[in-house]
């Protein structure tokens, strides 16, 4: 059985700095996606518990080295290949665009019986990649897994929902969604580190999917993507120590920070 994992590389946002209302991005350094480390563990837990299969670890993103130098994180986490979908046309995709080239790589590399998803990417978060590559591949879907078993050529799902347990089941082949619930995701040992050099990473562009350029032409732009502004009060308590400190303590009091 063959499960591939969608991993998108993101910004390690521990790193951003914001300058004035924009973000620095230069030079940051990229990791696997949070909720897709979920994803690729609930793939390594289903084979631990005797389902036979290959794990499949699939990004598709612009020509950018420090991409493909993740995905090794991914190949030590759990994979034991990686699809690296590498064209310098998809800097500036949208998930319709994405979801096309995914559904088109998982097809081109040997298909999936189950797909997992994160819920949503780290970054961005709109939540639209799994269900738009399953609607394009014709896979049923579940969302919002905290828990996953396969038996009998279907998945089984428990799902978060706001005020219940949901559980689901559908035939294989199918796209799973996960949220952070479902494990904690182990930490790459350094012996699986050193392996995950070694295991294949096929590179591909969107022509070897048989797409062009134009195919990674989004439908929507982000005209502006700013931290919100801060209304700060500016209060200024002037005085000697003693007065200040009173002023300081008054004003504290006032906001609510501390009781009297
Ligand atoms: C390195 C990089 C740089 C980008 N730069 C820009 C840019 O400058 N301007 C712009 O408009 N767009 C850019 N994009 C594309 C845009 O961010 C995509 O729309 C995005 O990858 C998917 O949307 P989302 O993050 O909301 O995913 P969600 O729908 O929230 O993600 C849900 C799940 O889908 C899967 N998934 C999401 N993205 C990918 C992926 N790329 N590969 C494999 N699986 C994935 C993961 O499992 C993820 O947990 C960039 C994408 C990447 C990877």
């Amino acid at each position: 059985m063959r499960i591939v994992v969608c991993v998108k590389t993101n910004y390690d946002l521990q790193m951003v700095r914001v300058k004035g209302r924009e973000p620095v991005l230069e030079a940051l350094p990229y990791k696997v996606g949070d909720l897709e480390k979920n994803a690729l563990e609930a793939a390594l837990q289903l084979r631990e518990g005797g389902l036979e299969c290959t794990i499949v670890a699939l990004t598709v993103a612009e020509a950018n080295a420090k991409v493909k130098e993740t995905m090794k994180e991914a190949l030590a986490l759990a994979a034991d290949e990686a699809v690296v979908v590498n064209d310098p046309a998809l800097a500036a995709t949208d998930q319709a665009a994405l979801a096309a080239a995914i559904a088109k790589a998982i097809e081109h590399t040997g298909g999936a019986d189950l797909v997992l998803f994160g819920e949503g990417s780290t970054d961005n978060y709109s939540g639209l990649v799994g269900s738009r590559v399953a609607e394009l591949l014709g896979l049923p879907q579940i969302g919002y897994a905290r828990s996953i078993a396969v038996a009998d050529g279907a998945v089984t799902v428990e799902r978060s929902m706001d005020d219940m347990i949901e559980t689901l089941q559908a035939p294989l082949p199918a796209a799973v969604t996960v949220v952070s619930e479902i494990n904690e995701p182990r930490v790459a040992t350094l012996m699986n580190i050193m392996k995950a050099g070694k295991k294949p990473l096929t590179e591909l562009s969107l022509a070897d999917l048989g797409l062009d350029a134009g195919a990674a032409a989004p439908q929507k732009a982000v005209l502006s993507n700013l931290a919100e502004e801060q209304d700060r009060k500016h209060i200024i308590i002037e005085g000697d120590a003693a007065t200040a400190a009173a002023g300081l303590v008054d004003a504290l009091v006032k906001e609510g920070v501390l009781g009297r």
